[in-house]
């Protein structure tokens, strides 16, 4: 088998285009057909495949499975190379057993589960990006009926390929160059005496009147955020911005709904986006202690593994993470993921920019983002220049723009160094990753046939029992908050004879089976009241059989996958 090494394309020290990413995906599949299946969740209306790589062992039993996805965020190209990370990780597993940096308990237990990886959910937006710089918020697409307006439409207008920011000056422009640090605009304040600048991102504004320029908007003209159209608690776009014109309207997130749909088993899912180095966790809608408290539990435990090895906080997306107070995200992936599809869902904010500056952790993390002074952004700027090859702060060069007149093009490029690490920064990001990613998958149950015994019973037949029994963490339904979800089925058994008779029912169902895991700080540490649950984990399933012959038993949910056993009767 070849080395997982030859067969990188090195998506731990750069961005992956598109053909890259895919010839990435396509290379593991050529390799490893025994480990891997490829398959296409969507079609962008660019004609691009958002792939889906699912990892382990006999690919198309359905099992437990962990998911991770990136870069549903145009600009958030690290979340790509994170989740390429994990997908080679899964193959190490297999393939170089002895390569692979986890305790042996949770290998030989991660052996067992499915992958779902998705590197790139949003591969049009990801292509406008890399090669241009053009800010995307999601797709890079514009949809929109009222053209009426006044509005930017952004693009390369100095034909350098680049569609990075121009600036313009005015003595009424909110920003003035720091003395720090010449070229980098900051924020003006009373003392400032110039010149000040108005800052737009490169591009022509459409029905410009030749005197009054729009507001640019974040969004711009590819107002659909994929990550505010998914069907939970969706909202509308003049409630949520991003919407989309309804929930899972856009073929990305339709096909990453379709498939979870179908896919009840994905236990674990991790989101990830780029920038500010934080776990955001459910609730995103209430306080915690409105939150199922076994759930919170499971949830503190990957906390642990998060500030353990990769030194991010954790926060939950309604108390530290709302961008208005009280006013909660809607349509969210990874609120669908944890809400509707019951698993440990939630987003990572890679790279831990704010601390490289050495900012002081607001009240709540979101803050970071409003707070950086005039002193952390030359110090960035610095950085950029010393340690990231000067790729964020690049020169302003002066154009005549068609409709501004004397501008300056270039100036900012936030695409290596904010919005996503520095290159040589990107191979430490993955691997921290990988540790927590992989304890948080071993948390699956695992159903086993633990037992069969034989009890003749007069007349020729025997009564069989087989004990199933949930050997992992989690219950057989995931989160305690899952079992109320409608597809959580419990557990159930059915037999099919050979050369006998069954006696009685062959369908019999078992009910969820209880994990041993609770999470943390449940108090299970203190032996001040000994005792624990009794075998909640384990059920029977009794045939009565006449003659002798062969009874295949089969046992499992949708959720949690089937196992089967040949009793010799
Ligand atoms: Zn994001």
């Amino acid at each position: 088998m070849p080395a997982l090494s030859d067969l990188s394309l090195g998506f731990r020290a750069a961005y992956l285009d598109y053909e890259r990413l895919t010839a990435q995906l396509r290379t593991w599949a050529e390799a490893f057909p025994h480990l891997t299946r490829l398959q296409s969740l969507a079609k962008t209306p660019e004609g691009r495949d958002v792939w889906l790589i699912a990892i382990g062992r006999d690919p198309d039993r359905i099992r437990p499975a962990a998911w991770a996805d990136g870069n549903v965020h145009a600009g958030e190209l690290a979340g790509s190379s994170v989740a390429l990370a994990l997908a080679e990780d899964a193959l190490r597993l297999h393939v170089e057993p002895d390569a692979v940096d986890l305790p042996e308990p949770i290998a030989a237990r991660l052996r067992d589960i499915l992958f779902y990886i998705v590197p790139r959910i949003s591969p049009d937006g990801a292509e406008h990006v890399l090669r241009s710089g053009r800010i995307v918020r999601s797709v890079p697409r514009d949809t929109r009926v009222d053209r009426g307006t006044p509005r930017w439409v952004l693009g390369d207008v100095d034909g350098d390929g680049l569609a990075l920011s121009m600036r313009v000056k005015d003595p009424g422009g909110e920003l003035v160059e720091a003395a720090g640090f010449p070229g980098l605009l900051v924020e003006r304040t009373l003392e400032d005496t110039g010149p000040f600048y108005k800052l737009y991102p490169e591009g022509t504004i459409e029905h410009f009147d030749g005197k009054r320029v729009p507001n640019p908007l974040y969004v711009g003209d590819n107002p659909v955020d994929l990550n505010r159209n998914f069907p939970w608690s969706w909202a509308p776009t003049h409630e949520q911005l991003g919407a989309g014109a309804f929930p899972a309207s856009e073929p990305e997130s339709r096909g990453i709904v379709e498939f979870a749909t179908a896919h009840p088993e994905i236990f674990t899912w991790t989101n990830f986006h780029t920038f500010g180095g934080v776990l955001i966790r459910p609730p995103g809608h209430s306080p915690d202690d409105k939150m199922d408290q076994e759930d919170l539990a499971i949830f503190r435990q990957v906390e642990a593994w998060m500030t353990e090895h990769t030194g991010y906080p954790t926060v939950s997306g309604y108390a530290e993470f709302l961008y208005e107070p009280d006013k909660p995200l809607r349509g969210d992936l990874s609120e669908y993921a944890y809400n509707q599809r019951g698993a440990i869902a939630y987003a990572i904010e890679l790279w831990d920019l704010f601390k490289r500056l050495g900012m002081e952790r607001p009240p709540k993390f979101v803050q970071y983002y409003d707070r950086v002074s005039r002193a952390d952004v030359v110090k960035l700027a610095w950085w950029d220049r010393d340690e990231n090859e000067g790729r964020t702060f690049p020169k302003w060069r002066p154009f005549q723009h068609p409709q501004l007149g004397a501008v300056e093009i270039g100036g900012i490029d936030p695409r290596v160094g904010i919005w996503n690490p520095p290159l040589h920064e990107l191979a430490r990001v993955c691997t921290a990753q990988a540790h927590v990613f992989f304890r948080v998958a071993a948390l699956a149950p695992k159903l086993e046939i633990a037992k069969i015994d034989r009890h003749p019973v007069g007349e020729g037949i025997t009564r069989v029992e087989v004990r199933v029994a949930n050997t992992g963490y989690l219950g057989t339904y995931g989160v305690p908050s899952a079992k109320h979800l409608d597809f959580n089925e419990p557990i159930y058994a059915t037999a099919t004879a050979q050369r006998c008779e069954l006696v009685g029912a062959s369908h019999q169902v078992l009910g969820h089976l209880d994990g041993w895991g609770r999470g943390l700080h449940t108090g299970a540490n203190l032996p001040a009241y000994p005792g624990t649950r009794g075998t909640t984990h384990a059920a029977w399933a009794t045939y009565l059989v006449r003659g002798a012959g062969v009874l295949d038993v089969r046992a499992g949910s949708a959720r949690a996958g089937f196992i089967t056993a040949r009793v010799e009767v």
